[in-house]
């Protein structure tokens, strides 16, 4: 086959060029990031191998080799795994296959300024085009396992690639990079040094698990030095913690989650007896930017006897820790084990009961310990950590524990459900919260007036997964979680005879109005009431205690489900002198017509009150049209 030249895509045009004239200061990563592929590389041939003895390869030598040649710049990092066909090459290296490079990009192009670019890499990772920070060329020749000819990737990094398949290929792969002149300046330091490379090597890639050997430039005479190992290869997991530093623990977290960041901690555990395992576990300093979408790869590796067996292992961790990453180590699991026989292990399941336990007890240590950590933490995972109170009836109440949320009690620090019972008012029964969509909406909407007036505290809850978790956990220490926005709501107290009884006479005063109203407003609404909740608006929307609240329906539907229509419940406040007027314009007058269209802006405004939507916007401008007109 001829050679062919192909463009690359364009945001992999971007990517390269952003490479090119990097602002990343490390630009040595590069490095870290080959050899990371190259580990990947040889952990997924002992693999398919193990898997297949009849693959032809052989893996009696698995190593990575670093060679340089400093006459002609170049710096190679080879290995002898499982190698890339032409269309792998074309489809894994020609075009940014990661769904999070898309979005790195358009925030790079948004980012505009380079201190801004330079977090953004740090952020994403951008794997081996990486290399173009320090090469101005990069060659790639790679053979996959079990096939018999080679292909052979060229590009400058800048509009084009070119793929050629070569006869003569040795197993694996071998990148080569043609480097840019040295430029300490600017952090491009020479990388045909060797005491740099072993530097590097030492620095970002210790712990991988093969040998990282260099190559000893050709000495005059016959014989040939023997290449140097530049790695110690222990697994750290399997070291005890006083023998590892911090560094080496963050090098492994970038290893393994590609992100350049440190991570928030790191989470060490060694279970011994029946079935013994080591885990490594890291929670990551920032939520990625995909954490709730579908495809989400959650799940830690798992090894089996020092042996990688599997990427995103799911069975480990509950989906609502999906960010935790690391490595599991078991001893007594067969190196065949599937991802369906780990679904359904009981070790497994024990193993993720402990591994669970052991991240809630790590985010109890951050409350109690370092509050800057927790609120890092919090902000960054408590929207998926919530899932889990849905989800993991065993841990609900540690996971409760180490909750926090906005609170009207202060503008800026959130509170424990412990401190809110702590602070509540003598004869306070429940807990209040607010549903919705931001904090400035709610704690704007009318259904706080009466708790503002009365110096009650609410919880102000915006994420989505609150909606859900509230019902499902019902109360805190038999405390009963209320919506504020939901049922009949009385802060005055039972018992006082006197505002029950003025309550009772308002009421019948109003019998009439009330009822005409709801029949008028009987497509959306199934009764209208006085209101003990509202202090300075007219009206409000309320829905019935047991009642779906309109996000909960909308996300229903978003997911796809048929749910009917709630009608809610309309709350008027007897005391706002619109009101009082409706209700004299009622009594007054036989010409209901007028009359209607006010009930019906009434209750469109209580609906814009709490953020929705009017269900007619073109109508309910033209009555605010008519009105205001005739004010003029
Ligand atoms: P990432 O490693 O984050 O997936 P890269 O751009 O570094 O992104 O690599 C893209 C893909 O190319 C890898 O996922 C892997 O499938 C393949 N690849 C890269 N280097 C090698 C290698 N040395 N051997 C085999 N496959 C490789």
């Amino acid at each position: 086959m001829p050679t062919e030249t192909f463009e690359f895509q364009v945001e992999a045009r971007q990517l390269l060029q952003l490479m090119i004239h990097s602002v990343y200061s490390n630009k040595e990563v590069f490095l870290r990031e080959l050899l990371s592929n190259a580990s990947d590389a040889l952990d997924k041939l002992r693999l398919e191998k193990l898997r297949d003895d009849s693959l032809d390869a052989d893996v009696s030598d698995l190593h990575i080799e670093i060679d340089i040649d400093k006459e002609a710049r170049t710096l190679t990092v080879r290995d002898n795994g499982i190698g890339m066909s032409y269309e792998e090459v074309g489809q894994l290296i020609g075009t940014i296959a990661n769904s999070g490079t898309a979005t790195f990009l358009k925030e790079l192009r948004e980012a505009q300024d380079e201190a801004g670019a330079e977090g953004l890499i740090g952020q994403f990772g951008v794997g081996f085009y990486s290399g173009f920070m320090a090469a101005d060329e990069m060659t790639l020749v790679t053979r996959r396992a079990g096939e018999s000819q080679g292909t052979r990737w060229t590009s400058r990094g800048e509009a084009t690639y070119t793929l050629e398949t070569v006869a003569e290929a040795p197993q694996g792969t071998s990148v080569t990079l043609h480097l840019k002149p040295a430029d300490p300046e600017n952090q491009l330091h020479d990388y045909t040094s060797p005491w740099k490379i072993r530097e590097i090597v030492k620095r970002y890639s210790d712990f991988i698990t093969w040998p990282i050997r260099m190559v000893p430039e050709q000495a005059d005479g016959d014989s040939t030095p023997d290449p140097e190992t530049l790695n110690s290869m222990k697994a750290l997991w399997a070291r005890s913690r006083d023998e590892v530093s911090d560094d080496e623990y963050h090098e492994l977290y970038k290893h393994i989650s590609h992100d350049w960041r440190e991570p928030l901690e790191t989470i060490r555990l060694q279970a011994e007896g029946t079935f013994e395992y080591q885990a490594l576990l890291f929670v990551p300093a920032h939520a990625p930017h995909d954490l709730f979408t579908r495809d989400f790869k959650r799940g830690v590796q798992l090894y089996v006897k020092r042996v990688f067996i599997m990427d995103d292992c799911e069975a480990l961790l509950p989906p609502y820790l999906r960010f935790v990453k690391g490595v599991v180590d078991a001893q007594d699991l067969s190196l065949n084990v599937s991802r369906e026989i780990l679904q359904q292990d009981r070790h497994i399941r024990m193993m993720q009961r402990r591994l669970t336990k052991k991240v809630l007890s790590t985010v109890k240590d951050f409350m109690a310990k370092d509050a800057d950590r927790y609120a890092t933490f919090w902000r960054e995972f408590g929207p998926v950590l919530k899932e889990g109170l849905l989800t993991d009836t065993e841990n609900r109440e540690a996971i409760i524990a180490v909750a926090s949320f906005a609170t009207t009690h202060s503008d800026d620090e959130p509170t424990t459900l412990a401190r809110y019972v702590e602070r509540m008012k003598d004869g306070q029964d429940d807990i209040y919260y607010i549903t919705g969509e931001s904090r400035q909406s709610i704690e704007n909407s009318p259904h706080m007036e009466a708790f503002r007036a009365k110096g009650v505290e609410v919880l102000l809850l915006t994420d989505g997964v609150d909606e859900v978790w509230v019902d499902a956990v019902g109360e805190y220490e038999g405390k009963k979680l209320r919506s504020i926005a939901k049922g009949a709501i009385d802060l005055d107290g039972k018992g006082d005879e006197k505002a029950d009884e003025e309550r009772e006479k308002q009421a019948e005063e109003y019998a009439g109005l009330l009822g005409w109203m709801r029949e008028r407003l009987d497509d959306d609404i199934k009764e209208v009431r006085l209101s003990a909740r509202l202090t300075v608006s007219p009206a409000c929307v309320v829905s019935d205690a047991h009642d779906l609240t309109p996000a909960l329906e909308n996300m229903y539907r978003a997911m796809g489900q048929e749910v009917p229509r709630t009608k809610r419940i309309l709350e008027l406040n007897p005391g706002h002198p619109l009101v009082k007027g409706l209700h004299q314009a009622y009594e007054a007058s036989e010409d209901r017509a007028e009359l209607a269209e006010s009930a019906e802006l009434l209750h469109t405004l209580a609906v814009l009150a709490e953020g929705g939507q009017p269900k007619d916007p073109a109508r309910f401008v033209k009555l605010v049209a008519d009105r205001l007109e005739r004010t003029l």
